[in-house]
C-alpha cells in the first residue's frame, strides 16, 4: 500500500449534503478523520464530520486553510467552481481528480467522451441559441430532451418537447442556457453500475441496480436488477472502460439505459450516488467505504451482493411514513438529519433487504 494514507488522517470532503455525510461515517468506521468544506449551515454531513468549514467556494483563505488541515480531498458533488479547485490542488491531491470533474461536469463534453470510448449515447446535438435548437429538432425529431450542458441534477435544467412546436417553450424554460438537445431514447428500463477504481489501477463494480424515477428523482433502486447475463456484463465492462480512460480514482455512478439495442449510457457521476445505497446493507463494503478506500489508496474491498435489496428514496412527506416502516423486520432506515422537510427534498432513504 505505497501512497496509502493510515488511520487517523484526515479526508477532505467538499459538500455537506447526504453524500458527504455517508461517506464521513464510512470514514470515521475506518479510523479516519473528516473535514466537511461547505457554504451551508447545519449541513448533514456536519453532524458526524471532525471539522466543519463554513465558507464560500469564491473564499481563497478558507480553502487554503482547509486545504493545509487534509491529507486528501474528494468530494460529493461535481459543480465545483475550476478556480477553487486551482486553489485546493495546489496543496492536496484532488481524488477523482479534476480531468473526471471537467467530463462529467458538461453534458457535450461528457457525451463526446463516452462516444469516443465507442459507447452508445442518446442522439444529441450541441445548442447554443434558438437556431441551433430549431436545426437540431429538425434532425433528431420529437419526442426529444433539452437538457442544459451543466448545474442540472434531479431531472432540473431539462425540457421535454413533444412536438416541434414546443421548442420555444423550452428554450425558455431553460432560460437560454447552453445546452443539448438528445433524442428520446425508447428503453425498457434503467439500470446504473457503481464502480471503483483504486489508486492502483485496480476495479471492482457492485453488481447493477435498476432504477425507477418519479419527477425527474430517483424512487427506488432493486437488485437484482432485470438483465440478461450478457447485459450484466456489457455493463460491468463498459463501466470499467469508462473509469479506465480517466484514470480514475474512487468511485463513479454510471446510468443506463436498457433497449432492444443494447445499452445506452445516459450519464456518469464521478462520486459516490444515489442509485449505490443500497450496498450498505447488501454488501459487506459499501460503495462509501469503498469510495473511502479508493481515495486513500487503501485495496478495494469485495463488493459482491450477498442479498436482495430495493432502496427506497424517502422525500419530502415520505418521512411521515418513518414510525411505520421503523416496525418493518429488515428495512434499514438512514435518516440525514436534514431540519427541514420541503417537497421534493430528499431526507433519508430505507433499504429492504431479502436474502437470495
Ligand atoms: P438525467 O438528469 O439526464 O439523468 O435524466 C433524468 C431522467 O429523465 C432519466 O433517468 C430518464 O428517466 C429520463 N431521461 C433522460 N434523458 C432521456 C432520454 N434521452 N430519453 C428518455 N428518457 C430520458
Amino acid at each position: 500500500m505505497t501512497d496509502a494514507l493510515a488511520p487517523g488522517a484526515t479526508i477532505g470532503i467538499l459538500g455537506g449534503g447526504q453524500l458527504g455525510r455517508m461517506l464521513s461515517v464510512a470514514a470515521s468506521r475506518l479510523g479516519f478523520r473528516t473535514h466537511i468544506f461547505e457554504p451551508g449551515s447545519n449541513p448533514p454531513a456536519g453532524h458526524v464530520a471532525n471539522h466543519v468549514t463554513t465558507a464560500n467556494y469564491g473564499d481563497h483563505a478558507a480553502l487554503e486553510a482547509f486545504a493545509a488541515s487534509v491529507d486528501v480531498i474528494t468530494f460529493e458533488f461535481e459543480n465545483i467552481p475550476t478556480a477553487a479547485l486551482d486553489v485546493l490542488e495546489a496543496h492536496r491531491p484532488i481524488r477523482p481528480d479534476r480531468e473526471s470533474l471537467r467530463v462529467s461536469q458538461d453534458r457535450l463534453t461528457e457525451k463526446e467522451f463516452l462516444s469516443g470510448l465507442g459507447l452508445h449515447v442518446a442522439p444529441y446535438e450541441n445548442i447554443e441559441n434558438f437556431k441551433d435548437l430549431e436545426a437540431a429538432v429538425e434532425k433528431i425529431g420529437t419526442p426529444s430532451i433539452l437538457k442544459t450542458r451543466r448545474f442540472g441534477y434531479d431531472g432540473k435544467g431539462q425540457a421535454r418537447l413533444r412536438s416541434a412546436e414546443d421548442a420555444k417553450q423550452a428554450f425558455s424554460d431553460i432560460q437560454g442556457a447552453p445546452a443539448v438537445l438528445e433524442g428520446f431514447v425508447n428503453f425498457s428500463h434503467e439500470v446504473s453500475v457503481i464502480a471503483a477504481r483504486g489508486l492502483n489501477g485496480e476495479i471492482a463494480c457492485f453488481d447493477p441496480g435498476e432504477n425507477v424515477h418519479k419527477d425527474g428523482i430517483l424512487s427506488t433502486t432493486t437488485v437484482p436488477a432485470r438483465l440478461t447475463r450478457a447485459q450484466r456484463t456489457d455493463a460491468v465492462l463498459l463501466a470499467a472502460n469508462v473509469l479506465n480512460a480517466l484514470e480514475y480514482v474512487g468511485v463513479m455512478g454510471v446510468e443506463l439505459f436498457v433497449t432492444p439495442q443494447g445499452l445506452i449510457v445516459n450519464e456518469i457521476a464521478p462520486r459516490v450516488h444515489n442509485s449505490g445505497h443500497w450496498t450498505q446493507n447488501g454488501c459487506a463494503i459499501d460503495q462509501f467505504e469503498q469510495h473511502i478506500r479508493a481515495v486513500v489508496g487503501w485495496p478495494l474491498g469485495d463488493g459482491s451482493r450477498h442479498a436482495d435489496v430495493v432502496m427506497e428514496n424517502l422525500i419530502g412527506a415520505d418521512m411521515n411514513r418513518v414510525p411505520e416502516i421503523a416496525k418493518e423486520a429488515n428495512a434499514a432506515l438512514h435518516l440525514y438529519g436534514k431540519a427541514d422537510v420541503k417537497p421534493g427534498r430528499k431526507m433519508g432513504h430505507v433499504n429492504r433487504v431479502k436474502a437470495p
